[in-house]
């Protein structure tokens, strides 16, 4: 039941229409009992600092950040965690009690907490990242941070490539395809396979005993995967970042940890009602 005591938590983004997150987050808050509610806002490229002006007129409890505004969120807010600095992008922002607003990143670490759930360990390993946008690079960022021994990015246009392997220190480095057959762990987090059958690179470089994971969440099961399947290899799929990293935003705001299976639950029917 809304009522006037409900607290409001909002997407921001243009488009936003067809967009998982208010379906996961409604599940989430529910999970917690929490009287508050989620939704999505369409705000057109270029206004982002008058939704941050909006979000304190309004004292809305917490909102998400999705394309185009993910810079320009990152310029507005008056503090940046480390990895929304290290990648000059927000898709969190959080109100403190002093009147300042927080800007939070939790797509990379929202990936590596899905390793985790799906029992890969990141310290020590080496990663292939294929891709160097903004995905690709929260989560060269964040493997890095989670400990990482090596990260090679490989991308369709070099130059990107080195800027996101930069994110990654001493132990990031810009590789080729045949680099992905040597490392442990393969991501792919490029665009291609979303709402397709392709694949965004030969899948006869990977091994049995590799780990491969696919941020691409529709369709779930990803030609990428398959391949990796019949390879042997173990696979995670993209569902599983797109949970945790807005799991991961319900803990900043609410300070608590909602039920990702809840979540991950609400995503799959938001999913297939789509496929109908
Ligand atoms: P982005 O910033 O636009 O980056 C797209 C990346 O894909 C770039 O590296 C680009 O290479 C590459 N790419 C696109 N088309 C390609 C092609 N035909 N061949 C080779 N490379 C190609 O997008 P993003 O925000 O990083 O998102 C990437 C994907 O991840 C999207 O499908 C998005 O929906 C998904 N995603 C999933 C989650 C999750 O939670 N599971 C979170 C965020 C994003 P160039 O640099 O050469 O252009």
């Amino acid at each position: 039941m809304i009522t006037g005591a409900t607290r409001v938590a909002a997407l921001i983004g243009s488009p936003v229409r067809h967009s998982l997150s208010p379906a996961m987050h409604n599940a989430g808050f529910q999970s917690l009992g929490l009287d508050w509610v989620y939704t999505a806002f369409h705000v057109h490229e270029g206004d982002a600092q008058r939704a941050l002006d909006a979000m304190r007129v309004l004292g809305l409890g917490g909102m998400s950040v999705t394309m185009p505004h993910k810079q320009a969120v990152a310029e507005a807010v008056d503090l940046l965690d480390p990895a929304a600095a290290a990648l000059h992008s927000v898709n969190t922002v959080v109100p403190h009690t002093d009147g300042r607003l927080l800007g939070h990143n939790t797509d990379g670490d929202g990936f590596v907490a899905s390793l985790a759930a799906a029992g890969v360990q990141v310290v020590g390993r080496s990663f292939g990242i294929v891709g160097a946008g903004g995905a690709a690079r929260a989560i060269v960022d964040a493997v890095a941070r989670a400990g990482a021994a090596q990260v090679v990015v490989v991308n369709r246009t070099a130059e990107r490539a080195h800027e996101a392997a930069a994110l990654a220190g001493a132990c990031g480095r810009v590789g080729s395809v045949a680099d992905l057959g040597s490392v442990e762990v393969v991501v792919n987090a490029t665009s291609v396979g979303m709402g397709s059958q392709e694949l965004p690179f030969d899948p006869r470089v990977l091994r049995r005993d590799q780990v491969v994971a696919d941020i691409v969440y529709h369709p779930r099961r990803t030609a990428l995967l398959a391949e990796a399947a019949v390879v042997g290899a173990a696979t995670v799929d993209g569902l599983g970042m797109l949970v945790h990293q807005a799991a991961l935003q319900q803990r900043l705001w609410t300070g608590r940890d909602p039920d990702i299976a809840a979540m991950a639950q609400a995503a799959e029917r938001e999913l297939a009602a789509r496929r109908q």
